[in-house]
């Protein structure tokens, strides 16, 4: 059964994944951690908590999945999820009016972060903090000792299709619908092919591609998965954005290694797209 194609299909709409959280928290980072910050909230629906944070030092910025977390001086932690429809800015002086859906203002003399719209923003408290990081999955970015393993014991408990597992920010968190179809044609697995089928050796593949992915989708700020030979180009650089992946929005149109016609479908109200040949049930 096919679904409307991806009712979020303009690209200001698409959720944002994991390397653009971990991104702004790198580069958000290099300018505010360690630097007292004035904190408002212009829009008004984080007065209270910005009044909390408003001259405090920040710590650190760090993402899991597609979580973003402020740690500040005295242990408060404001914790972002953007969702849809959240928008970071980054100015320099002379920093720009903030618009009035602005929910955070951040500031040092130099600096000025801009955030409107998130889905979630709020203040918690270090115990908080784990309960969030604990809900979630191995992080392909972080890829820390253990997580390859966790993430091949996790996947081989699910009777549900690859397709859908890679979703669920329970088992590998910063997934989403574009990485999704991308990885899956990468190592050759159809999406609805069973997680608990797979075998060690190909979760393993799969843990493996997802870090490679991830963290050069976080280098460069956005998702290039094809390798340049297959469309006659030398570097990932060179491609043009029509040519920066192989699944993902293609169906009808040719597979770039066999030139069988990209299919997709609706798992759980998205789609997911992927090569028949390459990637056989
Ligand atoms: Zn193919």
């Amino acid at each position: 059964m096919l679904a409307p194609v991806d009712s979020n299909s303009q690209k200001k709409m698409r959720m944002p994944e994991g390397h653009v959280l971990h991104r702004a928290a790198r580069l958000q980072g290099k300018r505010f951690n360690g630097h007292a910050l004035s904190v408002s909230s212009p829009q008004g629906r984080f007065s209270d908590e910005a009044k909390q944070l408003d001259g405090q030092t920040l710590e650190t910025i760090f993402a899991k999945g597609k979580h973003i977390f402020y740690r500040f001086e005295s242990d408060d932690t404001m914790h972002v999820h953007l969702g849809l429809f959240g928008k970071y800015r980054l100015n320099k002086p002379p920093f720009p009016e903030p618009s009035p859906n602005c929910r955070v203002l951040m500031e040092t003399d130099e600096n000025q972060l801009h955030l409107a719209g998130p889905n979630q923003c709020r203040i918690l408290d270090a115990g908080e903090v784990d309960d969030v990081l604990a809900r979630l999955g191995p992080d392909p970015i972080i890829n820390a000792s253990g997580d390859r393993e966790e993430f091949i014991s996790r996947m081989h408990k699910k009777k549900v299709p690859v397709g859908r597992a890679l979703m669920d920010q329970n088992l590998m968190a910063g997934v989403g619908n574009v990485y999704r179809s991308e990885l899956l044609f990468q190592i050759g697995v159809h999406p609805w092919r069973k997680a608990n089928e797979l075998d060690p050796e190909t979760l393993g593949e799969l843990w493996d591609q997802s870090v490679a992915e991830l963290k050069a989708g976080e280098r460069v700020g956005k998702i290039v998965t094809v390798e340049p030979s297959d469309v006659g180009a030398q570097k990932r650089s060179e491609l043009t954005k029509t040519e920066s992946l192989y699944a993902y929005k293609r169906h009808g149109d040719p597979c770039r290694r066999c030139e069988t016609l990209i299919r997709h479908a609706d798992i759980d109200g998205r789609n997911a797209w992927w090569c028949p040949t390459c990637q056989p049930k």
